[in-house]
């Protein structure tokens, strides 16, 4: 069977799968507050035709699946999925980007399903402030998930944090704080454009060397090292003497398109070569045919670009190519 190496050279190994684009919160960095038009619940993949994909993957090479959305833990069921992909040969690796706050009832079940481990996202310890992000939701949940996935033993646990110029970067310190004091790991993320090109991400839009002056702010002493299991694009670091870690996902201030090596599925069955360009591939008219299927990711390959340009956008250059209009949520992050 041939790789999955594209034009670039470079080699893929991983899938990140929407189950769905519905979520029980509204970040304000991800969807609208009101209006969002959600996918029609007939045009989703069900578990097995995404099983049925991510085994014609498998067979090129993917070793790693992470399950996302929307929120995937709104949709019923996920173990059987879970289950499914932990049966495909060759795969090492299944984990959950989710926002926390369905997880306490269910992280034993996953666990025992396959899941390796779990992205929380978590941008604020602030009840009031998650409110203002999250526009839903309650803060005290999330925590109550993310204890039920330590108890689980889904580990590393790495807690997600986009932040926000002018909103949370007052709390970088508190986040330093928690993996000095706590076994995890906190990805601090730049706000993307991803399908929207709003004066609400230039006025919030952080770059995160502003992390790494607060560590210094602090007198932290860090040293950099190798990511926890699984860390991709991360730059990571350490706080000398603490528990966890740090990482920087810094896509628009340093691009690390050079070492990408993953591509997407969305809920509705598009395989997106890029989180940041328009162009995907519909596997259902492939659906029946694994030859077909192979052949549709092999074209992923041919197709995917060599970076996105959101570093562009921001300076208000013109763009190369067509940027997406789904959402982060309609993609999966
Ligand atoms: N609902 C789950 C969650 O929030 O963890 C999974 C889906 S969410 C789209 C996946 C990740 O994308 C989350 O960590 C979220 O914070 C991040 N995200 C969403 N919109 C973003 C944006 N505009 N820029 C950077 N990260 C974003
Ligand atoms: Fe929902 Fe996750 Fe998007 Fe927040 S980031 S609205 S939790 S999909």
């Amino acid at each position: 069977m041939p790789d999955l190496i594209d034009r670039f050279g470079r080699k893929h190994t991983y899938l990140r799968i929407s189950v769905t684009d519905r979520c029980n919160l509204r970040c304000l960095y991800c969807m609208p507050e009101e209006g969002m038009v959600f996918m029609e619940q007939e045009k989703l993949l069900s578990y097995s035709q995404i099983i049925e994909v991510a085994a014609s993957a498998a067979k090129l090479g993917i070793r790693k699946f992470r399950i996302t959305g929307g929120e995937p833990l709104v949709r019923p069921g996920l173990e059987e999925l879970i289950a499914g992909l932990s049966a495909l040969p060759g795969v090492d690796d299944i984990s959950l980007t989710t926002n926390g706050l369905l997880l306490a009832p269910q992280a034993a079940k996953l666990k025992q399903a396959g899941l390796k481990r779990v992205n929380i996202s978590l941008d604020t310890m602030d009840s009031a402030r998650f409110k203002f992000i999250a526009r839903r939701g309650n803060l005290d949940k999330v925590w109550e998930g993310i204890e039920a996935a330590v108890e689980a033993g889904l580990n590393p646990i790495k807690l997600n944090c986009v932040l926000l110029k002018g909103i949370n970067e007052d709390e970088i310190g508190r986040f330093l704080k928690l993996s000095m004091e706590q076994p995890m790991h906190i990805r601090f993320i730049e706000y993307m454009p991803i399908g929207h090109d709003d004066d609400g991400w230039r006025k919030h839009y952080l770059p995160l060397s502003r992390v790494l002056e607060e560590a210094a702010r602090l007198g932290y002493e860090l040293v950099q090292e190798e990511g926890p299991m699984g860390s991709g694009p991360s730059e990571n670091w350490k706080i000398v003497g603490g528990a966890g870690s740090f990482g920087l996902i810094h896509p628009i201030s340093e691009h690390f398109c050079k070492s990408c090596n993953r591509l997407r599925l969305t809920a509705d069955g598009h395989i997106k070569p890029c989180l940041y360009w328009v162009d995907e591939l519909n596997v259902k008219p492939a659906l029946g045919s694994p030859e077909a299927m192979e052949q549709l990711f092999l074209k992923a390959m041919d197709i995917k670009p060599e970076n996105h340009e959101m570093a562009a956008l921001l300076a208000g250059d013109k763009q190369s190519h067509v940027p997406t209009e789904r959402r982060m949520s309609q993609i999966g992050g």
